[in-house]
């Protein structure tokens, strides 16, 4: 069924951060089209579902919520964007009816013109891999909030055997200098203090004057009220000197680095395809933080890739230790159709997996405990970014990416000086220092 000229939109995004920067995009574009956006719980005419491929569970999820919206009494028009719609295409319509656009994450800009065609009952699927890039099709940029992500490369070239972003984002692209000064530029301008530039493997960006991620960060150094610069997620491999020599120069670069490993085994490191083995992503973080010593370490990790013995994982507990992560995301292994590893014989089983993932979160849970006590006391800057749950109290950002609850009476996007006061895993208190009277 279709709602003829959608006039409201809801955009959920799910998945990594260039979904919610891709979720963004699609808001402004149907909002340059005269659409209104609906408040949360409001219902809308058009809702798009920016889905996520990466493990079974979040692709499966679309179903789910495809369902729900169905039951509504008025069932609006049902759009999925993201990784399920290019990896799954016309099956979606095929196993869903309800939904009437599938749209692929390098064909967005094209999603006015597919909404169109619904309303007309038409069918709209658009999975291409455009050659040009859709960035120059998009509206400029309008709101954001005090941090504002900006996407500067896409697609992937690694190939790890467990990954579907290779196939769903497409080969590996680098936005040119240009755009992406602009953009931000207009961020900025929009009231954003903090940009996050992004990429599957940001660190790989780099364009045909030998340019690389470390010349973009000190561009936008010299961008008159930009106050912080972060990026994520990087591959151990395009970590390259330069961009470690910007971490102890550039102040407005803040001290945290996504940097993952996935194990610590050599032979699964080999079996997945990773560039790296347990020492050389060692001697890498030693010399990040012989550049930058407080930097704080984040990693993604997998448990139960398959083969993978106890001895292997053990592996990874210790690199962890010697690590000393301040952040981590770990996951079990999920098979993905048409990934290698979805073809390797000696699949984990699920508690083996379970009990593995257990343990890894259990010592990574701690280490962010204590990085974030050891902050206790200290005076920072804090961005701060929403208002809390209670009356009067705001969220902000140390330079640690710490999320710290406070009460204040500065406004959201304002950069105040506060002293941390308790720490728990996944915040901190702080009080306002409020700057004394002349
Ligand atoms: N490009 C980044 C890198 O190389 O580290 C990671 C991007 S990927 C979107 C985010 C994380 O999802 C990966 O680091 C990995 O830990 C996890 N991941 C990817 N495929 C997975 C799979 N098949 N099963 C479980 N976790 C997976
Ligand atoms: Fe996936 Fe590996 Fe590419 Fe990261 S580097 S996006 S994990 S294929």
């Amino acid at each position: 069924m279709t709602i003829p000229d959608p006039k409201s939109f809801q955009v959920k995004s799910f998945g990594c951060q260039m979904n919610v920067y891709d979720g963004a995009r699609m808001a402004e574009m149907l909002e340059a089209e005269g659409m209104t956006q609906t408040a949360e719980g409001e219902e809308a005419d058009l809702v798009v579902l920016n889905t996520c491929h990466i493990r079974e569970k979040a692709a499966e999820k679309v179903y789910s919520d495809i369902g729900r919206l169905m039951k509504r009494g008025h069932a609006p028009m049902i759009a999925v964007a993201g990784c399920v719609a290019q990896a799954e295409g016309a099956e979606i319509s095929r196993r869903a009816p309800g939904v009437g656009i599938v749209v692929g994450p390098q064909a967005y800009h094209n999603l006015p013109a597919l909404v169109r065609k619904a309303a007309r009952g038409e069918a709209a699927l658009d999975t291409d891999m455009p050659a040009l890039s859709k960035f120059g099709a998009l509206p400029a940029r309008r709101r954001q909030g005090p941090s504002a992500f900006l996407t500067v490369q896409e697609g992937c070239d690694k190939f790890c055997t467990y990954c579907v972003v290779p196939y769903t984002r497409g080969a590996e692209i680098s936005r040119p200098f240009e755009a992406i000064i602009d953009e931000a530029r207009a961020l900025v301008d929009a009231g954003a203090n903090e940009i996050v530039l992004l990429g599957q493997n940001v660190n790989a960006w780099h364009d045909e004057e030998g340019r690389g991620l470390e010349a973009l960060i000190r561009a936008l150094d010299a961008l008159p009220g930009l106050a912080r610069i972060r990026y994520t997620t990087s591959h151990p491999a395009d970590m390259n000197e330069g961009l470690i020599r910007a971490h102890a120069e550039v102040e407005k670069l803040m001290p945290y680095l996504h940097l993952p490993v996935q194990s610590g085994s050599d032979r699964v490191l080999k079996a997945m395809n990773r560039s790296h083995d347990a020492a050389s992503y060692l001697r890498l973080i030693d010399r990040v933080r012989a550049a930058r010593p407080d930097i704080a370490i984040s990693g993604d990790f997998i448990t139960g890739f398959p083969g993978e013995t106890e001895a292997e994982f053990e592996a990874t507990l210790r690199i962890v230790e010697t690590v000393n992560y301040a952040q981590a995301f770990s996951f079990k292994y999920s098979p993905r159709p048409g990934t290698p590893a979805a073809e390797m014989e000696d699949r984990i089983p699920g508690e083996v997996m379970d009990e593995r993932l257990q343990r890894l979160q259990a010592l990574l849970n701690a280490q962010q405990l204590a990085f974030n006590q050891a902050k206790i006391g200290l005076r920072t800057g804090l961005l701060l970014e929403r208002a809390g749950r209670k009356p009067g109290q705001k969220i902000g950002k140390t330079p640690w990416l710490q999320s710290v609850h406070l009460e204040t009476g500065a406004a959201i996007g304002e950069l105040i000086e506060v002293e941390l006061l308790s720490a728990g895993p996944n915040s901190l208190a702080g009080a306002h220092l409020l700057p004394a009277a002349a």
